[in-house]
């Protein structure tokens, strides 16, 4: 079958080099091999996270644990912070975990601020809450630094973030920030295979955890604790994504992570500046771009640029062997979106937009 390149905002491409990594023979999760390759990581894990906490690898994607950290640390009300497609799910599934839950939803495409979230949290109900920085669904970034200062405020209110789509490409400073978990998934900026989630948790979030009796086991970020002292993980983890993610963190090291970043914003401009040629506008409101995917407007909403038949360009690209997205939940067809998250370069890019360039014509 031919090779369709992903440009979809995850999974997205992965490289030779990581498939080779990953088909390394296997080893036993106890033994000093998996140690060694868990501890050689560790460092590097957390001065991605900016953490002195340890980094803890679950063999999930994301929402294991989005839906643990429910699990662990919300026993009195969570505060679901809601502004697409992700984010609004994050409430479905604290209430389907039995949570008592209250949506602070803002409309797709706007961020979340620190004012709206104070004013609920002023209000003593809730334990904890739950804060997409990247919401890939709208290509929106909610202001982590001005939401994370609230902590301060409310110490006892668990902070719990995920940073799925902005994970390696955006600087994360969790200590810094002193909110209480962090996670993302490798399918996404890492570009790694999915399959693994990479988080950690404050002393804070492993002190309450420790005292929530249903805090299940898979998910139990005790039991993460404990192990990854050890250089373990609770339950057989996938070796061969570890593997990979070992020769991947390798490589943003040898990148350098400031250049990642650079790299990331510079990519991500390319492809504002493609949409602005083409008349084309952005769905987020200005300011709270994504710098890992653009999701653009296709014309549908009144006023907002030029109009253009998603579902056709996504076909066209795929005739030339890339894969762009069709929009996701509710805005599927009046938006589209392209990653530039993980390995991609200014030459790879270019090419990109080489082809979105040669597709527009035939539209
Ligand atoms: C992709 C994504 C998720 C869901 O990840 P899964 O790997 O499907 O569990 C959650 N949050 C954000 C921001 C995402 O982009």
């Amino acid at each position: 079958m031919a090779h369709v390149k992903l440009h979809i905002p995850g999974p997205v491409e992965v490289s030779p080099k990581i498939y080779e990594a990953m088909s390394r023979p296997m080893i036993g999760h106890r033994g000093q091999g998996f140690k060694d390759l868990y501890a050689g990581l560790q460092p590097r894990l957390q001065t991605l996270l900016g953490t002195r906490q340890l980094v803890y690898l679950s063999t999930s994607s994301a929402w294991g644990v989005m839906e643990g950290a429910l699990r662990n640390l919300t026993t009195k009300k969570v505060l679901n912070c809601m502004c697409g497609a992700f984010s609004d799910k994050w409430f479905d599934v604290a209430k389907r975990c039995g949570k008592q839950a209250e949506a602070l939803q803002v409309p797709w495409g706007s961020p979340i601020r620190a004012e709206a979230i104070e004013a609920r949290l002023a209000t003593g109900q809730f334990d904890s809450l739950t804060l997409i920085h990247n919401e890939t669904s709208t290509g929106t970034m909610s202001p982590l630094d001005e939401i994370a200062a609230l902590k301060r405020r409310y110490p006892d209110v668990m902070f719990i973030v995920d940073a799925v789509s902005s994970m390696t490409a955006i600087p994360h400073r969790f200590d810094d920030l002193g909110v209480d978990v962090l996670l993302a998934g490798t399918q996404k900026a890492f570009a790694l295979p999915p399959g693994l989630t990479v988080f950690t948790a404050s002393p804070a979030a492993l002190a309450k955890a420790a005292t929530v009796s249903d805090r299940g086991y898979y998910f139990d970020f005790v039991e993460f604790e404990k192990n990854a002292r050890e250089h373990m993980t609770p339950s057989t983890p996938a070796i061969s994504l570890v593997y990979g993610l070992a020769a991947k963190v390798e490589e943003f090291f040898s990148e350098g992570l400031e250049a990642r970043y650079a790299r990331h914003r510079h990519t991500n401009q390319m492809l504002r500046d493609w949409g602005t040629r083409h008349g084309l506008t952005l769905f987020p409101d200005a300011g709270f771009e994504s710098v890992t995917l653009c999701c653009f407007n296709n014309g549908a909403k009144p006023g907002a640029g030029r109009t253009v038949d998603a579902a056709k360009l996504q076909k066209l690209m795929k005739d030339r062997g890339i894969l762009i997205d069709g929009g996701y939940g509710k805005i599927k067809g009046t938006t589209f979106r392209i990653s530039n998250m993980g390995d991609e370069t200014p030459e790879t890019i270019q090419s990109l937009i080489g082809a979105l360039d040669e597709s527009m014509k035939s539209l």
